[in-house]
């Protein structure tokens, strides 16, 4: 539904929209009752860990040392070296044993990712379903939402997505 000017739950609570006033996916509180929506529940798990600098993983402080935050990233189709300071991702950081673990059981980590020792981040947006505005608001994209847009009141945001604005790329084998 609407309600003053923005997407809104019929029943909403307080804590159904964060400090920015962002509307954020429900995670079921009534047990027993249907099928857990574990999608809304790693959206919650994701939204502590980026906002926390929690691992991914485990939920347990992401590994800090003087080069900064260690995040692991993906899917990196270009060199590494051309990475721009300022890369966004919806990714957060990882601990020591979790990126180890990861390591070993991906043994093309150094192809397939690229690990980062980040030393300062900011929250830019969110990344979630956009509604399109109207008397009866309907799901109309899966996008990705900085916080300065208008289109920010129009989303159930399922993630944080943060920017990575100061990091140094590292060996996988010293991170
Ligand atoms: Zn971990």
């Amino acid at each position: 539904m609407v309600r003053r000017g923005r997407l809104a739950y019929t029943d909403e609570r307080s804590y159904d929209r964060d400090a920015r006033g962002v509307l954020w996916r429900r995670i079921p509180s009534t047990p027993g009752k249907g099928k857990p929506d574990f999608g809304a529940v790693h959206a919650l798990r994701q939204r502590l860990a980026m906002a926390n600098a929690l691992c991914q993983v485990c939920g347990k402080p992401a590994d800090r040392d003087e080069r900064g935050v260690l995040w692991l990233l993906g899917e990196a189709s270009d060199a590494p070296g051309s990475w721009p300071q300022g890369l966004e991702t919806a990714h957060p950081p990882v601990c020591r044993p979790c990126a180890s673990l990861a390591a070993r059981s991906c043994p093309h980590l150094g192809r397939r990712h690229v690990a980062l020792r980040v030393r300062s981040w900011t929250q830019v947006g969110v990344h979630g379903a956009l509604y399109r505005p109207g008397p009866r608001p309907v799901a109309v994209d899966a996008v990705g939402i900085p916080f300065d847009s208008l289109a920010v009141r129009w989303v159930i945001a399922g993630q944080l997505i943060v920017r990575l604005d100061r990091f140094t790329l590292v060996d996988p084998t010293e991170m």
